[in-house]
Protein backbone atom coordinates (compact mmCIF):
# COMPACT_ATOMS: atom_id res chain seq x y z
CA UNK A 1 0.00 0.00 0.00
CA UNK A 2 1.08 3.93 -0.55
CA UNK A 3 2.84 4.77 2.59
CA UNK A 4 1.16 8.25 2.00
CA UNK A 5 -2.73 6.86 2.31
CA UNK A 6 -1.59 6.44 6.12
CA UNK A 7 -0.22 9.90 6.33
CA UNK A 8 -4.23 10.19 8.43
CA UNK A 9 -5.95 11.66 11.09
CA UNK A 10 -6.60 10.30 14.47
CA UNK A 11 -10.27 12.08 13.58
CA UNK A 12 -10.56 9.45 10.30
CA UNK A 13 -10.38 6.55 12.88
CA UNK A 14 -12.68 7.86 15.43
CA UNK A 15 -15.27 8.49 12.85
CA UNK A 16 -14.81 5.25 11.17
CA UNK A 17 -15.14 3.58 14.45
CA UNK A 18 -18.19 5.88 15.00
CA UNK A 19 -19.68 5.17 12.29
CA UNK A 20 -19.31 0.97 12.17
CA UNK A 21 -20.62 0.84 15.38
CA UNK A 22 -18.77 -2.12 17.14
CA UNK A 23 -15.73 -2.44 15.28
CA UNK A 24 -12.45 -2.75 17.12
CA UNK A 25 -14.17 -5.76 18.92
CA UNK A 26 -15.08 -8.12 16.41
CA UNK A 27 -15.73 -11.83 17.34
CA UNK A 28 -14.14 -14.89 16.41
CA UNK A 29 -16.80 -17.28 15.97
CA UNK A 30 -20.07 -16.17 14.84
CA UNK A 31 -18.33 -14.83 11.22
CA UNK A 32 -17.49 -10.70 12.28
CA UNK A 33 -14.99 -9.07 11.87
CA UNK A 34 -11.58 -9.76 14.06
CA UNK A 35 -8.56 -6.73 15.36
CA UNK A 36 -6.18 -8.28 12.90
CA UNK A 37 -4.12 -4.84 12.78
CA UNK A 38 -1.99 -2.71 15.36
CA UNK A 39 -1.77 1.09 14.16
CA UNK A 40 0.79 3.56 15.59
CA UNK A 41 -0.67 6.87 15.71
CA UNK A 42 1.72 9.35 16.10
CA UNK A 43 0.31 12.08 18.87
CA UNK A 44 -0.10 15.72 18.89
CA UNK A 45 -1.45 15.58 22.49
CA UNK A 46 -0.22 12.44 23.76
CA UNK A 47 -2.61 12.30 26.93
CA UNK A 48 -5.52 13.33 25.61
CA UNK A 49 -5.45 11.35 22.55
CA UNK A 50 -4.80 8.31 24.69
CA UNK A 51 -8.13 9.47 27.21
CA UNK A 52 -10.40 10.43 23.54
CA UNK A 53 -9.53 6.38 22.44
CA UNK A 54 -10.44 4.92 25.35
CA UNK A 55 -13.40 7.38 25.57
CA UNK A 56 -14.13 5.92 22.22
CA UNK A 57 -13.72 2.22 22.97
CA UNK A 58 -10.12 1.48 21.35
CA UNK A 59 -8.18 -1.71 22.92
CA UNK A 60 -4.76 0.19 23.26
CA UNK A 61 -2.35 -2.21 23.16
CA UNK A 62 1.02 0.07 24.35
CA UNK A 63 3.30 3.63 23.47
CA UNK A 64 6.27 5.14 23.17
CA UNK A 65 6.18 8.05 25.87
CA UNK A 66 9.02 9.58 24.68
CA UNK A 67 7.92 9.43 20.77
CA UNK A 68 4.48 10.32 21.53
CA UNK A 69 2.88 7.01 19.95
CA UNK A 70 -0.21 5.30 20.88
CA UNK A 71 -0.82 1.73 19.61
CA UNK A 72 -4.40 0.61 18.65
CA UNK A 73 -5.46 -2.82 17.93
CA UNK A 74 -8.03 -2.70 15.20
CA UNK A 75 -9.95 -4.65 12.66
CA UNK A 76 -9.87 -4.30 8.93
CA UNK A 77 -12.93 -2.14 8.48
CA UNK A 78 -11.20 0.53 10.83
CA UNK A 79 -7.95 0.37 8.77
CA UNK A 80 -9.91 -0.04 5.68
CA UNK A 81 -11.71 3.21 6.03
CA UNK A 82 -9.23 5.33 7.48
CA UNK A 83 -9.42 8.99 5.83
CA UNK A 84 -7.24 11.42 5.68
CA UNK A 85 -7.31 14.21 7.99
CA UNK A 86 -5.53 17.19 9.39
CA UNK A 87 -4.30 16.72 12.87
CA UNK A 88 -1.77 13.39 13.75
CA UNK A 89 -0.33 11.22 11.68
CA UNK A 90 -0.48 7.44 11.45
CA UNK A 91 3.72 5.80 11.89
CA UNK A 92 2.89 2.70 10.39
CA UNK A 93 0.60 -0.27 10.65
CA UNK A 94 1.42 -3.96 11.67
CA UNK A 95 -0.60 -6.95 9.84
CA UNK A 96 -1.03 -9.94 11.88
CA UNK A 97 -3.23 -13.28 11.30
CA UNK A 98 -4.99 -13.12 14.97
CA UNK A 99 -4.91 -17.21 14.42
CA UNK A 100 -1.57 -17.78 14.63
CA UNK A 101 -0.06 -18.50 17.79
CA UNK A 102 2.76 -17.01 19.71
CA UNK A 103 6.01 -18.46 18.63
CA UNK A 104 6.16 -22.01 19.95
CA UNK A 105 8.93 -20.78 22.50
CA UNK A 106 6.59 -19.28 24.53
CA UNK A 107 5.16 -21.29 28.08
CA UNK A 108 1.71 -22.31 27.45
CA UNK A 109 -0.28 -23.15 30.38
CA UNK A 110 -0.19 -26.61 30.39
CA UNK A 111 4.14 -26.37 29.92
CA UNK A 112 3.90 -24.30 32.51
CA UNK A 113 1.94 -26.43 34.75
CA UNK A 114 4.44 -29.35 33.90
CA UNK A 115 7.74 -27.03 34.46
CA UNK A 116 6.55 -26.15 38.34
CA UNK A 117 5.55 -29.35 38.99
CA UNK A 118 9.49 -30.62 37.70
CA UNK A 119 11.16 -27.62 39.49
CA UNK A 120 9.40 -28.29 42.61
CA UNK A 121 10.48 -31.83 42.34
CA UNK A 122 13.89 -30.56 41.48
CA UNK A 123 14.11 -28.11 44.50
CA UNK A 124 12.09 -29.82 47.08
CA UNK A 125 13.63 -27.78 49.88
CA UNK A 126 13.50 -24.10 48.25
CA UNK A 127 10.13 -24.25 46.57
CA UNK A 128 6.63 -24.89 46.74
CA UNK A 129 3.50 -25.00 44.39
CA UNK A 130 -0.10 -24.50 45.50
CA UNK A 131 -2.93 -23.79 43.79
CA UNK A 132 -4.70 -20.70 44.88
CA UNK A 133 -7.95 -21.00 43.25
CA UNK A 134 -9.70 -21.80 39.59
CA UNK A 135 -10.05 -19.92 36.66
CA UNK A 136 -13.57 -19.54 34.63
CA UNK A 137 -12.84 -22.87 33.12
CA UNK A 138 -11.47 -24.76 35.85
CA UNK A 139 -7.91 -24.45 35.60
CA UNK A 140 -5.48 -24.54 38.84
CA UNK A 141 -3.81 -20.88 39.09
CA UNK A 142 -0.30 -21.29 40.48
CA UNK A 143 1.28 -19.53 43.48
CA UNK A 144 5.08 -21.07 44.03
CA UNK A 145 6.96 -20.10 47.37
CA UNK A 146 10.56 -19.56 47.41
CA UNK A 147 12.53 -19.61 50.54
CA UNK A 148 15.54 -21.25 52.78
CA UNK A 149 12.49 -22.36 55.23
CA UNK A 150 9.57 -22.94 52.29
CA UNK A 151 7.53 -25.46 54.95
CA UNK A 152 7.50 -22.64 57.50
CA UNK A 153 4.02 -21.26 56.57
CA UNK A 154 4.92 -18.18 58.71
CA UNK A 155 8.29 -17.29 58.74
CA UNK A 156 9.32 -14.09 59.50
CA UNK A 157 10.72 -12.73 56.33
CA UNK A 158 9.73 -9.77 54.48
CA UNK A 159 7.25 -11.39 51.60
CA UNK A 160 8.22 -10.04 47.94
CA UNK A 161 5.81 -10.77 45.16
CA UNK A 162 5.78 -11.23 41.34
CA UNK A 163 2.97 -11.81 39.21
CA UNK A 164 2.17 -12.40 35.33
CA UNK A 165 0.00 -12.27 32.74
CA UNK A 166 -3.12 -10.90 34.17
CA UNK A 167 -3.55 -9.87 30.39
CA UNK A 168 -3.78 -13.30 27.95
CA UNK A 169 -1.88 -11.74 25.35
CA UNK A 170 1.19 -10.77 27.31
CA UNK A 171 3.12 -13.42 26.93
CA UNK A 172 6.79 -12.34 27.66
CA UNK A 173 5.44 -11.45 31.30
CA UNK A 174 5.03 -15.45 32.02
CA UNK A 175 8.82 -15.80 30.63
CA UNK A 176 10.10 -13.47 33.30
CA UNK A 177 8.07 -14.96 36.34
CA UNK A 178 9.66 -18.61 34.95
CA UNK A 179 13.50 -17.08 35.03
CA UNK A 180 12.91 -15.58 38.49
CA UNK A 181 11.90 -19.02 39.37
CA UNK A 182 14.68 -20.89 37.85
CA UNK A 183 16.90 -18.42 38.91
CA UNK A 184 16.09 -18.21 42.23
CA UNK A 185 16.10 -22.30 42.51
CA UNK A 186 18.76 -23.40 40.36
CA UNK A 187 21.52 -20.88 41.36
CA UNK A 188 20.77 -21.07 44.58
CA UNK A 189 23.97 -22.97 45.93
CA UNK A 190 26.16 -21.45 43.58
CA UNK A 191 25.41 -17.70 43.63
CA UNK A 192 26.15 -16.17 46.87
CA UNK A 193 23.31 -12.75 46.05
CA UNK A 194 20.79 -15.30 45.06
CA UNK A 195 21.32 -17.49 47.75
CA UNK A 196 20.75 -14.30 50.58
CA UNK A 197 17.70 -12.87 48.56
CA UNK A 198 16.19 -16.41 49.31
CA UNK A 199 17.62 -17.10 52.40
CA UNK A 200 16.75 -13.40 53.63
CA UNK A 201 13.03 -13.13 52.11
CA UNK A 202 10.06 -15.54 51.49
CA UNK A 203 9.26 -14.84 47.66
CA UNK A 204 6.12 -15.74 46.10
CA UNK A 205 5.34 -15.59 41.84
CA UNK A 206 2.33 -16.36 40.17
CA UNK A 207 3.09 -16.64 36.89
CA UNK A 208 0.15 -16.94 35.01
CA UNK A 209 -2.89 -15.13 36.52
CA UNK A 210 -4.68 -15.37 33.38
CA UNK A 211 -4.68 -19.03 32.39
CA UNK A 212 -8.07 -19.37 30.21
CA UNK A 213 -7.71 -15.93 28.33
CA UNK A 214 -4.12 -17.37 27.72
CA UNK A 215 -5.38 -20.87 26.50
CA UNK A 216 -7.34 -18.41 24.11
CA UNK A 217 -4.22 -16.49 22.75
CA UNK A 218 -3.02 -20.48 21.74
CA UNK A 219 -5.86 -21.34 20.61
CA UNK A 220 -7.86 -18.30 18.73
CA UNK A 221 -7.15 -15.09 18.95
CA UNK A 222 -3.76 -14.43 20.01
CA UNK A 223 -4.76 -10.84 20.94
CA UNK A 224 -6.79 -11.66 23.24
CA UNK A 225 -6.14 -9.39 26.88
CA UNK A 226 -9.45 -10.46 29.03
CA UNK A 227 -10.63 -13.63 30.54
CA UNK A 228 -13.22 -15.68 29.04
CA UNK A 229 -16.31 -15.03 31.56
CA UNK A 230 -19.92 -15.88 29.13
CA UNK A 231 -17.18 -15.59 26.09
CA UNK A 232 -16.90 -11.88 25.99
CA UNK A 233 -14.53 -12.09 29.34
CA UNK A 234 -13.65 -9.35 32.27
CA UNK A 235 -10.53 -7.29 32.25
CA UNK A 236 -8.83 -8.69 35.31
CA UNK A 237 -6.69 -5.82 35.79
CA UNK A 238 -9.80 -3.73 36.33
CA UNK A 239 -11.63 -5.75 38.28
CA UNK A 240 -10.15 -5.35 41.45
CA UNK A 241 -12.64 -3.89 44.47
CA UNK A 242 -10.55 -0.48 45.06
CA UNK A 243 -12.42 2.88 43.35
CA UNK A 244 -13.78 -0.33 41.24
CA UNK A 245 -15.41 1.61 38.40
CA UNK A 246 -14.72 4.89 39.52
CA UNK A 247 -12.76 7.10 37.71
CA UNK A 248 -13.19 6.47 33.92
CA UNK A 249 -10.76 4.14 34.31
CA UNK A 250 -12.35 0.96 33.02
CA UNK A 251 -15.19 0.25 30.98
CA UNK A 252 -18.84 -0.99 31.46
CA UNK A 253 -19.15 -2.26 28.24
CA UNK A 254 -18.85 -6.45 27.84
CA UNK A 255 -17.10 -5.46 24.59
CA UNK A 256 -14.77 -3.08 25.45
CA UNK A 257 -10.92 -4.96 26.50
CA UNK A 258 -10.62 -3.03 29.58
CA UNK A 259 -14.25 -4.37 30.92
CA UNK A 260 -14.70 -4.35 34.46
CA UNK A 261 -17.06 -7.38 35.48
CA UNK A 262 -20.30 -7.20 36.52
CA UNK A 263 -19.09 -6.74 40.14
CA UNK A 264 -15.89 -5.22 42.12
CA UNK A 265 -14.03 -8.71 42.66
CA UNK A 266 -16.21 -10.71 40.62
CA UNK A 267 -13.81 -12.89 39.13
CA UNK A 268 -12.36 -15.90 40.25
CA UNK A 269 -8.64 -15.28 39.03
CA UNK A 270 -9.03 -11.57 40.93
CA UNK A 271 -10.42 -13.40 43.64
CA UNK A 272 -7.45 -16.07 43.73
CA UNK A 273 -4.80 -12.90 43.75
CA UNK A 274 -6.66 -10.90 46.17
CA UNK A 275 -6.94 -14.49 48.76
CA UNK A 276 -2.99 -14.87 48.41
CA UNK A 277 -2.25 -11.37 48.99
CA UNK A 278 -4.16 -11.08 51.77
CA UNK A 279 -2.45 -14.48 53.30
CA UNK A 280 1.14 -13.25 52.57
CA UNK A 281 1.02 -9.86 52.86
CA UNK A 282 3.98 -8.81 50.66
CA UNK A 283 6.21 -5.62 51.31
CA UNK A 284 6.91 -4.95 47.55
CA UNK A 285 5.49 -6.74 44.38
CA UNK A 286 5.48 -6.32 40.23
CA UNK A 287 2.96 -7.20 38.71
CA UNK A 288 4.19 -8.07 34.99
CA UNK A 289 2.83 -6.59 31.60
CA UNK A 290 3.59 -5.46 28.33
CA UNK A 291 4.56 -3.23 26.65
CA UNK A 292 5.93 -0.07 26.73
CA UNK A 293 9.20 0.15 29.10
CA UNK A 294 7.09 1.93 32.10
CA UNK A 295 7.20 1.49 35.84
CA UNK A 296 3.39 2.46 37.32
CA UNK A 297 2.67 2.71 40.69
CA UNK A 298 -0.48 3.88 42.81
CA UNK A 299 -2.55 5.51 42.63
CA UNK A 300 -4.06 5.14 38.90
CA UNK A 301 -7.11 7.38 39.04
CA UNK A 302 -6.92 11.35 37.92
CA UNK A 303 -4.89 13.07 40.32
CA UNK A 304 -4.22 10.73 43.15
CA UNK A 305 -0.93 10.14 45.29
CA UNK A 306 -0.39 8.00 48.18
CA UNK A 307 -0.25 9.64 51.65
CA UNK A 308 3.52 8.13 50.78
CA UNK A 309 4.11 8.86 47.76
CA UNK A 310 7.73 10.28 47.71
CA UNK A 311 9.23 6.65 49.48
CA UNK A 312 6.88 5.28 46.39
CA UNK A 313 8.47 7.38 43.70
CA UNK A 314 12.15 6.83 45.23
CA UNK A 315 11.58 3.15 44.93
CA UNK A 316 9.55 3.51 41.08
CA UNK A 317 12.62 5.78 39.93
CA UNK A 318 15.19 3.79 41.27
CA UNK A 319 13.76 0.54 39.97
CA UNK A 320 12.95 2.29 36.65
CA UNK A 321 17.02 3.03 36.60
CA UNK A 322 17.88 -0.03 36.71
CA UNK A 323 15.79 -1.12 33.18
CA UNK A 324 17.73 0.34 29.69
CA UNK A 325 15.06 0.57 26.95
CA UNK A 326 15.67 -1.52 24.09
CA UNK A 327 15.80 0.62 21.20
CA UNK A 328 16.30 3.90 22.34
CA UNK A 329 18.53 5.40 24.83
CA UNK A 330 17.70 5.75 28.21
CA UNK A 331 15.73 3.86 30.97
CA UNK A 332 12.12 2.92 31.12
CA UNK A 333 9.95 5.88 32.81
CA UNK A 334 8.56 5.96 36.06
CA UNK A 335 5.41 7.25 37.27
CA UNK A 336 1.28 7.03 38.47
CA UNK A 337 -0.48 5.38 35.25
CA UNK A 338 -2.35 9.05 35.32
CA UNK A 339 0.71 10.71 35.14
CA UNK A 340 1.99 9.10 31.89
CA UNK A 341 -0.74 7.42 30.42
CA UNK A 342 -4.15 7.46 31.37
CA UNK A 343 -6.48 6.88 34.62
CA UNK A 344 -7.20 3.26 35.83
CA UNK A 345 -9.36 2.18 37.84
CA UNK A 346 -10.01 -1.68 39.72
CA UNK A 347 -6.68 -2.44 39.17
CA UNK A 348 -4.33 -4.95 41.50
CA UNK A 349 -1.29 -2.14 42.68
CA UNK A 350 -4.36 0.08 44.07
CA UNK A 351 -6.02 -1.94 45.49
CA UNK A 352 -2.93 -3.85 47.34
CA UNK A 353 -1.51 -0.73 48.56
CA UNK A 354 -4.77 0.17 49.46
CA UNK A 355 -6.00 -2.46 51.48
CA UNK A 356 -2.50 -4.45 52.58
CA UNK A 357 0.18 -2.09 52.51
CA UNK A 358 1.88 -2.98 49.95
CA UNK A 359 4.64 -1.15 48.05
CA UNK A 360 3.75 -2.62 44.43
CA UNK A 361 4.66 -1.97 40.98
CA UNK A 362 3.72 -2.67 37.18
CA UNK A 363 6.56 -3.18 34.81
CA UNK A 364 5.64 -2.53 31.36
CA UNK A 365 8.11 -5.05 29.34
CA UNK A 366 9.16 -4.38 26.32
CA UNK A 367 9.39 -1.85 23.72
CA UNK A 368 6.90 -0.57 21.14
CA UNK A 369 8.52 -2.40 18.23
CA UNK A 370 8.45 -5.57 20.02
CA UNK A 371 5.07 -5.65 20.65
CA UNK A 372 2.99 -8.60 22.39
CA UNK A 373 4.34 -11.44 21.25
CA UNK A 374 8.17 -10.24 19.89
CA UNK A 375 10.20 -13.27 18.04
CA UNK A 376 10.75 -15.63 20.69
CA UNK A 377 14.59 -16.84 19.50
CA UNK A 378 15.22 -12.54 19.11
CA UNK A 379 13.81 -11.43 22.56
CA UNK A 380 13.24 -14.18 25.14
CA UNK A 381 16.57 -14.34 26.65
CA UNK A 382 17.15 -10.39 26.11
CA UNK A 383 13.87 -9.84 28.01
CA UNK A 384 14.47 -11.96 30.52
CA UNK A 385 17.74 -11.30 31.37
CA UNK A 386 17.10 -7.19 31.81
CA UNK A 387 14.00 -7.92 34.02
CA UNK A 388 16.57 -9.79 36.55
CA UNK A 389 17.88 -6.21 37.50
CA UNK A 390 14.78 -5.19 38.68
CA UNK A 391 13.33 -8.02 40.21
CA UNK A 392 17.00 -8.13 42.33
CA UNK A 393 16.21 -4.87 43.32
CA UNK A 394 12.67 -5.24 45.03
CA UNK A 395 14.80 -8.16 46.87
CA UNK A 396 17.80 -6.21 47.89
CA UNK A 397 14.85 -2.82 49.12
CA UNK A 398 12.97 -5.48 51.33
CA UNK A 399 16.00 -5.37 53.55
CA UNK A 400 17.04 -1.84 53.26
CA UNK A 401 15.41 1.64 54.95
CA UNK A 402 12.50 0.83 56.56
CA UNK A 403 11.14 -0.71 60.10
CA UNK A 404 10.35 -3.66 60.76
CA UNK A 405 9.34 -5.28 63.86
CA UNK A 406 6.87 -7.42 66.00
CA UNK A 407 4.20 -6.35 68.50
CA UNK A 408 3.60 -8.88 71.35
CA UNK A 409 1.96 -8.69 74.99
CA UNK A 410 3.87 -9.31 78.18
CA UNK A 411 3.29 -13.11 77.82
CA UNK A 412 4.80 -12.74 74.39
CA UNK A 413 1.95 -13.84 72.37
CA UNK A 414 2.22 -11.98 68.93
CA UNK A 415 -0.27 -8.93 68.16
CA UNK A 416 -2.10 -8.25 65.25
CA UNK A 417 -5.52 -6.66 66.12
CA UNK A 418 -3.72 -2.87 65.68
CA UNK A 419 -2.18 -0.44 63.77
CA UNK A 420 1.37 1.62 63.28
CA UNK A 421 1.26 5.00 62.27
CA UNK A 422 4.44 6.45 61.34
CA UNK A 423 5.12 10.33 61.54
CA UNK A 424 7.88 11.86 59.99
CA UNK A 425 10.11 13.75 62.58
CA UNK A 426 12.95 15.19 60.04
CA UNK A 427 14.82 13.93 57.18
CA UNK A 428 12.33 14.73 53.91
CA UNK A 429 10.77 17.94 52.45
CA UNK A 430 7.45 17.15 54.80
CA UNK A 431 8.40 17.04 58.28
CA UNK A 432 5.21 17.98 59.98
CA UNK A 433 2.33 15.38 59.05
CA UNK A 434 1.62 12.06 59.88
CA UNK A 435 2.32 9.95 56.88
CA UNK A 436 0.37 6.73 57.04
CA UNK A 437 -1.14 4.06 59.17
CA UNK A 438 -0.01 0.65 58.28
CA UNK A 439 -2.19 -2.75 59.60
CA UNK A 440 -0.15 -5.51 61.68
CA UNK A 441 0.11 -8.80 60.58
CA UNK A 442 -1.93 -11.71 61.67
CA UNK A 443 1.96 -12.91 62.82
CA UNK A 444 2.11 -9.69 64.76
CA UNK A 445 5.01 -8.30 62.34
CA UNK A 446 4.76 -5.14 60.48
CA UNK A 447 6.96 -3.89 57.75
CA UNK A 448 7.30 -0.11 56.94
CA UNK A 449 9.40 0.87 53.71
CA UNK A 450 11.26 4.38 54.53
CA UNK A 451 13.22 6.65 53.49
CA UNK A 452 16.53 7.28 55.73
CA UNK A 453 15.19 10.02 58.37
CA UNK A 454 13.99 10.27 61.89
CA UNK A 455 10.48 8.97 62.66
CA UNK A 456 7.85 8.21 65.35
CA UNK A 457 6.10 5.07 65.42
CA UNK A 458 2.86 4.96 67.70
CA UNK A 459 1.45 1.76 67.87
CA UNK A 460 -2.14 1.33 68.66
CA UNK A 461 -3.20 -1.99 70.04
CA UNK A 462 -6.18 -3.29 72.44
CA UNK A 463 -6.45 0.54 73.41
CA UNK A 464 -3.18 1.34 74.65
CA UNK A 465 -0.43 3.21 72.66
CA UNK A 466 3.38 3.09 72.32
CA UNK A 467 5.13 5.86 70.96
CA UNK A 468 8.87 5.43 69.72
CA UNK A 469 11.26 7.65 67.73
CA UNK A 470 13.86 5.74 65.49
CA UNK A 471 16.25 6.96 63.25
CA UNK A 472 16.30 5.45 59.69
CA UNK A 473 19.38 4.64 57.23
CA UNK A 474 20.37 3.06 54.67
CA UNK A 475 19.50 -0.68 56.27
CA UNK A 476 16.10 -1.94 57.78
CA UNK A 477 15.60 -0.98 61.44
CA UNK A 478 14.31 -3.62 63.71
CA UNK A 479 12.18 -1.83 66.52
CA UNK A 480 9.58 -3.75 68.49
CA UNK A 481 6.70 -3.21 70.74
CA UNK A 482 5.90 -5.10 73.96
CA UNK A 483 2.21 -3.85 75.64
ZN1 LIG B 1 -1.41 -5.73 30.76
Amino acid sequence: MNQNYFRLGICAIIFAVQASYSLGHGKLNNGAEINSHIVSVKSKDFKADLKEFIAKGYDIAGVDVSAGIIDLVVNDSVVNMLRVEKGQSIEGIKTFDPLMAPDAGYTTYDELTLLLNKAQQAFPDLMQVESIGKSHEGREIWAVKISDSVEQSESDEPVVFFNAMHHAREVMTTEVAVDIIGRLTSEYGRNSKIKNWVDRNEIWIVPMVNPDGNNKVWTSNSMWRKNTREGHGVDVNRNYPYKWGACNGSSGNKSDDTYRGPSAGSEPETQALMGLIAKIKPVLSISYHSYSELVLYPYSCEGEHTPIHETIANVGQTLAGRLPKDGASGYYTPGTSWEILYGVDGGDIDWAYAEHDVLPFVIEVSSKSQGFQPSFTQWRQRTVEKMRAGWGYMLDRAGQSGIRGRVFDKQGRQLYNGSVSLELLSGQKDTSKSLRTFKIKPNGVYHLVTEPGMYRLTVVSQGESISKDVLVGGTLTNLDFEF
